[in-house]
């Protein structure tokens, strides 16, 4: 397997630790650290020093206890995941499909899609792509975080193998092609609509939901 190169920014990972990250985002973090030691290692030490500042603090406001129990609460092993990762799919990606395996929308030049989740704060997407094919030229209005699951993608950023997180914000146009092998398959959180260049495919925008 392919090293992972491309991880979680420091202060995307702060703010998932934190618990204040949108959903749709949250799912691409949490299924990149099933699959990413290096960020999981750097999850559980920023879990460490939020404890250490905890038991540092001199809470008058708190109840003589609270301190015990949220230690507890941050000793305590994680809740198992109800659903376990199947295939391509981590844990995380596999819940929100369900537990199912994905039900593909064709969007045209063998190019799939399934919307996972969709609101105001973002949407998150499995999008299936050909090798060699290209997802229309696109900019941001937001950020984008897009996790590969299978196969790869390559763009003006670099080539993004399974495991590797493209972290795209406003300013980049970028217009990612599958590379060769299997199809690429991966799980992208927007947090704005796409803004697309191209005529047709902006027509396209309100019926697929881009
Ligand atoms: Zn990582």
């Amino acid at each position: 397997m392919t090293e992972i190169s491309h991880h979680i920014p420091e202060d995307i990972l702060d703010t998932y630790r934190a618990g204040t990250l949108p959903h749709a985002f949250g799912v691409v973090v949490a299924a990149h650290l099933s699959l990413c030691d290096e960020c999981r290692a750097r999850q559980e030490a920023g879990d460490m020093i939020g404890g250490a500042l905890l038991s540092r603090a001199e809470g008058a406001a708190l109840r003589p206890d609270a301190r015990d129990r949220i230690m507890a609460a941050l000793d305590a092993p994680p809740p198992p995941p109800p659903i376990r990762g199947s295939g391509v799919f981590p844990a995380p990606v596999m819940a929100e499909l369900g537990g199912r395996p994905p039900r593909w929308r064709m969007l045209g030049g063998g190019i799939r899609q399934q919307i996972l989740s969709a609101d105001r704060e973002g949407s998150l997407r499995l999008l299936y792509i050909p090798p060699g094919k290209a997802v229309p030229e696109h900019g941001h209005r937001g950020l984008e975080l897009t996790l590969v699951l299978q196969g790869s993608f390559s763009d003006s950023e670099g080539a993004f193998h399974r495991g590797d997180v493209e972290t795209a914000h406003d300013a980049i146009d970028h217009q990612p092609v599958a590379g060769p092998g299997a199809p690429c398959i991966c799980l992208a959180a927007t947090d704005a609509p796409l803004r697309f260049n191209a005529l047709v495919p902006r027509l396209l925008q309100p019926i697929f939901r881009i």
